[in-house]
């Protein structure tokens, strides 16, 4: 067991270089340095593998080409859709309260304001509706933006619900979803048909680190985060990363391929972990899950990969040292935020209570999260809370 290669239980934060991605990027890396905006054969073949890949990411997530702006990530992907949108119309912008701080602190900038969420981590659909009544005089609402899956505990937000409420009440307001936690797990271009922005980031589908996308729908008005020479459409100047938009493409056509299987697959892990943790560790809550009639719990609005708990009397940190010596690597929250010892917003937001959320663990896993990956984080975090109540 001590050699075994320790449990990666962390996929929400990043996950494995997919082969297909790897392959794709060093086939680049060998053949190809050219500035795509060049006017040589050269350029052109690396014009080409961004036309190629950019084709590919559109049909994925359900746009049309000169609709995906590559971007240097999901933040940037956010960054460019609330901030852009928000200099380009006048009007409040709202985004539910538990965003990514990618999208909640650019929203804050523009004096957005948080629209509540119920206790399983779900918009609260009313407070939107009353958020989005038209004030008589002032502009409408320029952008809501709603997640389609949370980082931290995994709540797939009610789009449909949310772009129909909007599209009655503020029809001229820009909607924005984040997907980056949502790719592995959903159909992106079903679940964020409605939405006129949506972001990705390669690093969390088996794609490289620093490079994202984001989808512009209809040619909405954007101001741009970076001017410069006018790539992707002038909406993101700066030479295109060709093999970080490669690396991307591949990683997202070998996910979306295989998503099926992988969310039958993993959801079945999940559910063992996190059942397995229930029942064995005294005062251990899953959070943010409903429970069904005969008492177990029911996680369909939670996507696949996420085994989020909260552990009485606990300090994340002390378990999470323990758990890297026992060979698992898992997270206290999203990775921005773990070491903080603030307690998460996103819990703040559910109601979790602070002594609770002191305990909180994010479990993640992924499309090659094994068996023994579970069963390892099954004896370790038992062994480790109970080490940790004898001491304290
Ligand atoms: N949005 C969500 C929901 C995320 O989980 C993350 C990363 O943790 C980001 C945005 C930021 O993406 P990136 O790491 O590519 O900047």
């Amino acid at each position: 067991m001590a050699d075994a290669p320790p449990a990666y239980l962390d996929h929400a934060a990043s996950t494995p270089l997919r082969p297909e991605a790897r392959d794709a990027m060093v086939d680049v890396l060998d053949r190809s340095f050219a500035n795509p905006s060049g006017a040589h054969a050269a350029a052109r073949a690396a014009r080409q593998l961004v036309d190629e890949s950019r084709e590919i990411v559109a049909e994925a997530v359900g746009a049309r080409p000169g609709e995906v702006v590559f971007t240097s990530g999901g933040t940037e992907a956010d960054n460019l859709a609330v901030t852009g949108v928000a200099a380009a119309r006048p009007g409040p912008v709202l985004c539910s309260a538990v965003e990514h701080p990618a999208v909640a602190e650019p929203a804050r900038h523009a004096g957005g304001g948080p629209v509540p969420v119920d206790r399983l981590g779900r918009v609260d659909l009313d407070a939107l509706e009353a958020m989005l009544e038209p004030a008589a005089g002032g502009p409408g609402v320029a952008l809501v933006s709603v997640m389609a899956a949370n980082n931290e505990v995994g709540t797939v937000q009610p789009l449909d619900a949310v772009a129909e409420a909007v599209r009655r009440l503020q029809p001229a307001a820009a909607l924005h979803t984040d997907a980056v936690q949502a790719v592995p797990w959903l159909d992106v271009a079903v679940v964020a048909a409605g939405f006129d922005l949506v972001s990705l980031s390669a690093h969390k589908f088996g794609g490289p680190k620093g490079v994202g996308a984001l989808v512009v729908r209809g040619g909405l008005p954007l101001t741009p985060l970076l001017r410069g020479g006018g790539q992707e459409r002038a909406r993101r100047s700066g030479t295109e990363n060709v093999v970080g938009i490669v690396g991307l493409a591949a990683a997202l056509s070998a996910t979306v391929a295989e998503r099926a299987d992988t969310v039958r697959r993993v959801a079945a892990q999940r559910d063992r972990l996190a059942d397995g943790l229930v029942a064995a560790v005294p005062g251990l809550v899953e959070t943010g899950v409903a429970r069904r009639a005969d008492g177990g719990a029911d996680r369909r609005h939670k996507v696949a990969g996420a085994c989020h708990v909260c552990i009485d009397g606990i300090e994340s940190e002390s378990l999470l040292f323990l758990l890297e010596e026992a060979g698992v690597h898992a997270s206290a929250a999203s990775a921005c935020a773990s070491g903080a010892v603030e307690p998460s917003p996103v819990l703040a937001a559910m109601g979790v209570p602070r002594s609770a959320a002191r305990g909180a663990l994010r479990l993640s896993l992924g499309a090659t999260t094994t068996d023994a990956d579970v069963d390892r984080a099954l004896a370790a975090v038992p062994a480790a809370v109970d080490r940790l109540r004898r001491f304290s």
